[in-house]
Order: C-alpha cells, then sequence, then structure tokens
C-alpha cells in the first residue's frame, strides 16, 4: 500500500527491493523514517523511473519526492527498499528519496519538497503509529544514511533539519502548531560584496565592497603553503563555499585558525579549471588571473 498523498505511483523495478518484511522468521511493521537526497534535482517520477526503474540499479526507495513537492510511490509500504545500505534498517523504515534543489554545496531542498516530506512524514508515523525521535544514532525512529554507511547522504541541509524535522511531525501528531524552527545559517548570505570588503580590509586595499585596480594591487598569494594571512582565507572558504566548490568546514566558525589546506587547494583547482583558466594550481596568485576572476575583474 502507499500514502494516500501520492500524485502518482511508479513502481520500482522487482530487482531493486525485496517482497515482504519478513527477515529472518520476523516480520517487521514500519517503525522507522529514513528521509534521503537524490544528489540531483529531480521530479518524483523522473527519480522513481529513470533510476529505480533500472533493472541494473540495485537501488530503491519506497517514496520519491521531485523538487517541486510531488510525491510519488516507488515501493510499496509492505515491502522492503534497499535504500539505506542496512538491510536492519529498511526493514523497520519507510524510505524517502528527496530532490535537491542545488548541485553541491549545502545539498539543500526546496520548500515545496520539505513542505511533502513533513506531510508524508505525519502521515506515515498516523497509520503505523509511532513519533519521529531523532538522536543522531540509528536507536531513534528517525535515521539517515550516513549513520549506516560512508556517504555525504543526506547531505549537510537535510542532516541539519533533522532534529527540526522530528520537532515540527510531532507538534502536528500532538494536533499542534508547530513552533517556529531556529532559522540555519545560510551560507547564501555571505554575498560577493561582503566577499570583496573582506578581501579588501584584510589586504589594506580601500574598503568599498567594488573591486578594482587598487583591489587587485593589494591582493596577495594564497596556496597550501602561503596561507598566513586568515582573514583572506576564511573570506575566500566563505566565498567558494557559497559558489559550491568547497565543503570544508569554516574554521573561523569553530574558533580555530582557517588553514588553506587540501580541500580549499581542490577547491582552488574545480574553480580554475570550471573558469576555463589556463592555470590549474591550486593557487592564488598575487594580481594573476585566479585572482582577477574572483574579483570580477577578468
Ligand atoms: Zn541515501
Amino acid at each position: 500500500m502507499f500514502s494516500s498523498l501520492c500524485d502518482s505511483i511508479v513502481l520500482a523495478h522487482e530487482n531493486n527491493y525485496t517482497k515482504g518484511r519478513t527477515w529472518k522468521g520476523v516480520t517487521y511493521k514500519p517503525c522507522k523514517f529514513t528521509p534521503h537526497m537524490m544528489a540531483g534535482i529531480l521530479s518524483g517520477e523522473q527519480c522513481a523511473r529513470n533510476i529505480f526503474g533500472n533493472p541494473l540499479r540495485g537501488a530503491s526507495a519506497n517514496y520519491c519526492i521531485g523538487n517541486a513537492g510531488d510525491l510519488v510511490g516507488c515501493v510499496d509500504e509492505n515491502d522492503r527498499p534497499w535504500t539505506s545500505s542496512s538491510r536492519a534498517n529498511d526493514y523497520q523504515a519507510i524510505t524517502v528519496e528527496v530532490s535537491n534543489c542545488e548541485y553541491g554545496g549545502q545539498w539543500r531542498i526546496s520548500d515545496a519538497a520539505w513542505n511533502t516530506l513533513v506531510k508524508l512524514a505525519v502521515d506515515v508515523c498516523r497509520r503505523y503509529s509511532f513519533r519521529l525521535e531523532y538522536n543522531g544514532t540509528p536507536n531513534g525512529s528517525l535515521t539517515t544514511h550516513n549513520m549506516f554507511a560512508n556517504t555525504d547522504c543526506p547531505g549537510p541541509y537535510l542532516l541539519s533539519k533533522m532534529n527540526e524535522l522530528a520537532i515540527v511531525v510531532n507538534a502536528l501528531l500532538d494536533g499542534e502548531t508547530p513552533p517556529t524552527p531556529q532559522p540555519t545559517p545560510q551560507p547564501t548570505t555571505y554575498t560577493f560584496e561582503q566577499f570583496v570588503r573582506d578581501v579588501q580590509s584584510a589586504t589594506g586595499a580601500d574598503v568599498d565592497g567594488k573591486p578594482g585596480p587598487d583591489t587587485l594591487k593589494h591582493t596577495i598569494t594564497v596556496s597550501t603553503n602561503t596561507n598566513r594571512n586568515h582573514k583572506v582565507v576564511t573570506a575566500l572558504e566563505r566565498y567558494l563555499k557559497v559558489l559550491g566548490y568547497y565543503n570544508g568546514a569554516i574554521e573561523e566558525d569553530q574558533g580555530k585558525i582557517p588553514i588553506f589546506g587540501g580541500g580549499m587547494r581542490t577547491a582552488v583547482m574545480n574553480y580554475q579549471r570550471s573558469k576555463g583558466l589556463k592555470i590549474v594550481d591550486g593557487e592564488i596568485t598575487a594580481r594573476a588571473n585566479t585572482w582577477k576572476k574572483l574579483l570580477r575583474l577578468l
């Protein structure tokens, strides 16, 4: 059976899931909920048809939620999907693949997809009589893929929202108005202008948020060997993160000294490559093309 909230049903290929929820003589009733990210921007039908409909895929989920919030049933709730790299989890879980609304970075999901995820979770919990408990371990009833495998799934954004998902869903189950969620820090609030200001102020250039010859003249070389200017490193980390090239930590936010390490080197190389720069070396040389590109002077 499927949730009555479904917009459509597109069954997974039978190679990609296990019939029934009986394992070693025990029949499991769903008592867990496991959201995943698609690592792509898809509709529910695209995910169900093109990915889980592929007989060679070896993966599936009970539901797919598209970027527009569309809900597609894919593996019957009475069957065990292959989603979470954990047989034990998937025998007990209703699993959901959720489309992202950005590639890389925080791997965020749209508000429409989030709203459908909340509604589906409430519906599942109501029908199987359980609540969402998230404690970051597989013992809770709200679980995530990265608890069972070395994977980026469900992505930084969805992972940061798990606690909120439990709070909102449980409040709705109790017939209460969900509390206003704590705003999660959004890296996109770091604008180009702020980046330019931070670089200007860290290098002694005139600070006006508008890059020009004076800004370029003051730029310094930043690389794994030359990372003494912590403020410049932090500005670059923040900006490359917003652009989706850098996935590492912002050390300054953790009270640590920023390091231009391997993660930043890779981020810079990917940036140089994608901007078509001739030299792809992971270094940002004073007054050279990578700085010009970053400052939009090239
Ligand atoms: Zn996953």
